[in-house]
């Protein structure tokens, strides 16, 4: 095991607690597979014999939370800096009638319980006070052999909950596994249902992929088994001429800029992914862009982000001769440091000049922030009480006084008031 963590300390002093009044309780799921791989797991997954009333009971309601009761959920919260622990009852699942979740849930053994869950890898428990590994479903031989394979027939798993397809992309994609042979046939055949899965669930999943340093062989994956063409369609290139090759290169220099990120954020990382998407302008490539975001229901904020990043370049590959008031208007950009990274790996990727990558930089790196961004001279107000009727023009001189400014022709308030007496 991993060194002193308070977060899992507490894990197993809630095992013990519900061990000590008689339950059955182990680790399961996604902590148990990390433990193993000798990786810190993101949170501690318990699973009981307790009912939900059982498990509240024994914690108090004041440090419980039901959260998915239906489910026999409950969360425990430990002390400060040990997070929270999801305590959930040995279930089976009844069946899945709408592709996405159980009608119904009924309490078990661990072994049933083990078998609802969707891959092996994520299907053992094990016993923290003894460090024994409980396997009913073959989980520690493919985690071995680095696999990740369906519990059951995958066919009839992935039908019950068609974001297992995706799930299995993304956990042979970050723990760097092959999905079993059986399991990706199954995938392949079943791709297109994704779509009964809500957005909600599917962009959480590519957020989540996207972030990862191995988001290049994720979504590599997830094109191969015929999911991100249901979930991307635009992305594939048709009606050019040679539709097949084009699609091909453009896909490369895709997923070649994608292994070039170093930690981005899900924004950046999507931009990359969506920036080759076909438009003859970049208007129409921002349109197509804000319709995929709106029906992945990403947040306005990300769909911004995302939209700018890939539309919002053009003018910086002149960026060395534009008038300096232009260059720094573009470089106040909060997005500018990944638009920057953007261009340099589209560059890289098609063989451009990225000199003005380099000079933009090093034009940020050398000038400070408030001569990029300096405070304005004057005012809207001062213009007023200079005289001046309220209305559209007002803000046609201030914006040439600012342009005034960042060029470095006018500094102080007075030389702003004279400007514009000049311009009246
Ligand atoms: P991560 O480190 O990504 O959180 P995880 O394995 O903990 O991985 P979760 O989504 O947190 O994944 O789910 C916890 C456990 O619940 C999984 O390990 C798996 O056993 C089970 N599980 C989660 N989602 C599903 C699903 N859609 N179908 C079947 N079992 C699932
Ligand atoms: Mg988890």
């Amino acid at each position: 095991m991993p060194e002193a963590c308070p977060a899992r300390d507490f894990a197993i002093q809630v095992v013990r607690r519900l061990r000590d009044a008689g339950f059955e309780t182990l680790f399961n799921g996604g902590c148990v597979r990390d433990l193993l791989l000798e990786r810190e797991p993101g949170d501690y997954d318990v699973a009981t014999s307790a009912r939900p009333e059982q498990v509240r009971t024994l914690f108090g309601h004041r440090r419980t939370l039901a959260v998915g009761a239906d489910f026999g959920v409950t969360v425990v919260c430990g002390p400060r800096g040990a997070g929270q622990v999801e305590v959930a009852t040995f279930r089976t699942e009844g069946a899945y009638s709408d592709g996405r979740r159980p009608d119904s849930v009924e309490f078990s053994s661990p072994e049933q319980d083990a078998r609802r869950r969707d891959f092996t890898i994520n299907g053992m428990f094990f016993d923290p006070m003894n460090e024994e590994v409980i396997d009913y479903v073959g989980g520690e031989r493919d985690l071995a052999a680095r696999i990740v394979r369906a519990i059951g027939d995958p066919r009839q798993r992935m039908s019950e909950d068609k974001l297992r397809m995706l799930r299995a992309v993304r956990f042979a994609a970050t723990l760097d596994f092959e999905i079993d042979t059986a399991t990706a046939n199954a995938v392949r055949d079943m791709a297109d249902q994704i779509q009964a899965v809500s957005a909600e669930r599917i962009a959480q999943e590519l957020r989540r992929m996207l972030v990862h340093r191995h988001r290049g062989r994720a979504m590599q994956l997830a094109r191969e088994l015929g999911l991100l063409s249901v979930i991307l369609p635009e992305l594939i290139h048709a009606g050019h001429s040679d539709a097949i090759d084009h699609a091909f290169v453009e896909w490369d220099r895709t997923r070649r800029m994608l292994n070039e990120l170093v930690d981005p954020r899900f924004e950046l990382a999507a931009a990359i992914l969506l920036h080759a998407v076909p438009g003859t302008a970049a208007v129409d490539r921002a349109a197509v862009i804000r319709t995929i975001c709106r029906r992945l229901r990403l947040s306005n904020h990300e769909t911004d982000d995302i939209c700018g990043l890939v539309t919002r370049q053009d003018e910086l590959v002149e960026a060395a001769s534009l008038p300096l008031a232009r260059l720094k208007r573009l470089l106040v950009d909060p997005l500018i440091r990944e638009v920057l990274v953007l261009h340099r790996l589209k560059a890289d990727a098609y063989g451009f000049d990225p000199a003005h990558v380099a000079f933009c930089e090093n034009y940020l790196d050398m000038t400070p922030a408030e001569e990029i961004d300096p405070p304005p001279l004057i005012s809207g107000d001062d213009l007023i009480g200079m005289g001046l009727q309220p209305g559209r023009r007002i803000g046609e001189i201030l914006e040439a006084v600012r342009d005034a400014q960042l060029n470095g022709d006018i500094r102080t308030k007075n030389e702003a008031v004279q400007h514009v007496e000049r311009l009246r």
